[in-house]
């Protein structure tokens, strides 16, 4: 039993959606849901030595479930960054703009003028007693580097509450301090910020904290053109791994959706990948040491196989052998390699010149299909069929091959075969590797879908085979996509691409029910 959080009469019944406040009567709960919802998640916030805080689930979490949905605590340019305008963060051009009549920063129009978020820096900027005078539009652009620590230092002169959550964030300033990156920043941010806008307000150790904790837990937000930094408080202390439990999606307004691809059983810790999971496992690692500054030791990177899948592998040197190589040490990816048929070893170097190789031919690529297939039909000497290289000109072929409907109607059958095997291969692959990758396989389950539906449309014309089930099975793959897909906003592509699922869904429901 436990007290009412009103009255304190013992109870048994709590908030059924947080499991952690007692109620003793459905008025009790209702009365207090006011102030109770702000911090009513299916989580909590818990501490040890280890892991620092992180969130564990305090009841089980179904699949599609939204965990937390977050407003940026703050939220400012790319600390490389073209100018943007400081209200709404879009991405602005040389004739088409207004400046600010207090501090002469660049706005899109008068709408985003009276932004409180512009605040910061407008303030700082009237102090300084000289307008800012940006007239280089092009590129990157240096007095834009230090604007989202400005905000981060100033934070308590709009909102107290959101200064003190921004202290508890994790800085590493002292794992920091010293690096090559820290070094560039003390420049650009930490000596900056005095000199530019004259003033004595800030500590050099505390601009350089500031630094600190907005790259730690700075999250890149897409919702602007270019991409904004945001920092989210409670979302700051979800766990990283490679193969989390949470998916991530942003609204339009730049607030983050945290939600649960599969079900989270009660107590689990939650996750999201730092970094990006659909990368192999050595690129992940370096990524997240350079900029969280850590080893991550998740059930992904402690498995040289991945899984099974071999994604980072490649093909042993012996042709004969047909052997994958691997790693022989699971903890350094810079090692020597060795088969695992035959053990022969090889140097990193020997991998490093093909994967290099292998890389650096993607991105010279022309996009095209026959240059795709021409890629496959050269890699696969070295690299095996689920490598991420490979996967990822897979995952091209399969939207180049018939990019819409109409392409799609009139494409050879045996490219729509390609395009449909290629799309099952990935999918499967994925949702074992990176279940929480939603964008990735929401637009793979559409792609297979539709790829289903015309090969049945095409053999329900030549033979009068009931097309029934191959038409189940397109609905299935385009229920799986509205299901992965159901968070992502209209702004981006794969909102529109969930508006058409939707659509194709109920036409499929009801074609089946006839
Ligand atoms: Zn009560
Ligand atoms: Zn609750
Ligand atoms: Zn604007
Ligand atoms: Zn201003
Ligand atoms: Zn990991
Ligand atoms: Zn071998």
């Amino acid at each position: 039993m436990n007290p009412c959080h009103v009255c304190e009469k013992p109870t048994k019944n709590k908030c059924s959606n947080c499991n952690q406040v007692s109620y003793c009567s459905v008025q009790h709960q209702k009365q207090d849901w006011k102030t109770h919802k702000p911090s009513c998640h299916p989580f909590k916030i818990a501490h040890n030595e280890q892991l620092g805080r992180h969130l564990v689930a305090t009841r089980t979490i179904k699949p599609y479930e939204i965990v937390l949905k977050e407003a940026p605590l703050v939220r400012g340019p790319a600390q490389i960054s073209a100018p943007v305008c400081l209200g709404c963060l879009n991405g602005i051009e040389a004739e088409d703009h207004i400046e600010c009549e207090q501090c002469g920063w660049p706005l899109c129009g008068p709408e985003c003028k009276s932004l409180d978020e512009h605040k910061a820096e407008c303030s700082l900027t009237k102090d300084r007693g000289q307008k800012v005078n940006v007239q280089e539009f092009g590129g990157p652009h240096p007095l834009y580097t230090c604007l989202s620590t400005v905000r981060c230092l100033l934070i308590g002169e709009t909102s107290p509450e959101k200064a003190s959550k921004f202290q508890e964030l994790e800085s590493l300033e002292s794992t920091r301090r010293g690096s090559n990156q820290w070094k560039a920043d003390l420049v650009s941010i930490g000596q900056f910020i005095p000199k530019f806008f004259k003033t004595q307000k800030f500590s050099e150790e505390e601009i350089m904290k500031a630094v600190g904790a907005l790259q730690i837990n700075g999250h890149e937000v897409p919702t602007t053109d270019p991409s904004h930094v945001a920092v989210f408080y409670t979302a700051s202390f979800t766990e990283n791994s490679c193969l989390p439990n949470l998916a991530k999606s942003f609204n339009k307004n730049g607030h983050c959706i945290l939600w649960a691809p599969r079900e989270i059983k009660k107590n689990a810790h939650l996750s999201i990948c730092y970094s990006d999971a659909v990368w192999g496992t050595a690129d992940r690692q370096r990524h997240l040491m350079q900029t969280k500054l850590f080893r991550c030791a998740c059930e992904r990177c402690v498995d040289v196989t991945e899984l099974d899948t071999f994604y980072s592998a490649i093909k042993c040197e012996d042709r004969q052998c047909g052997g994958l190589m691997l790693p022989t040490k699971t903890d350094d990816w810079n090692g020597n390699w060795r088969c695992r048929e035959c053990h022969k070893q090889v140097q990193k170097h020997y991998v490093e010149r093909i994967l290099e190789r292998a890389g650096k031919d993607i991105q010279s690529m022309e996009k095209t299909v026959e240059n795709g297939l021409k890629y496959l039909k050269h890699y696969e000497k070295w690299l095996p069929p689920q490598h991420f290289h490979i996967s990822e000109i897979k995952i091209l072929l399969v939207q180049l091959l018939a990019k819409d409907q109409k392409e799609l109607m009139v494409i050879a059958d045996d490219k729509l075969l390609l395009k449909l095997n290629y799309a099952r291969e990935l999918v499967e692959l994925y949702e074992k590797l990176t279940p929480c990758e939603v964008r990735t396989l929401g637009t793979l389950c559409f792609e297979l879908h539709s790829a289903i539906a015309e090969q049945t449309r095409r053999v329900a014309l030549e033979t009068s085979l009931s097309p029934k089930d191959r038409l189940e099975e397109s609905l299935y793959y385009v229920e799986k996509c509205v299901n992965y897909l159901q968070y992502e906003s209209d702004i981006f592509i794969e909102g529109h691409m969930l508006k058409q699922a939707k659509i194709n869904r109920d036409a499929l429901r009801m074609v089946i029910r006839i």
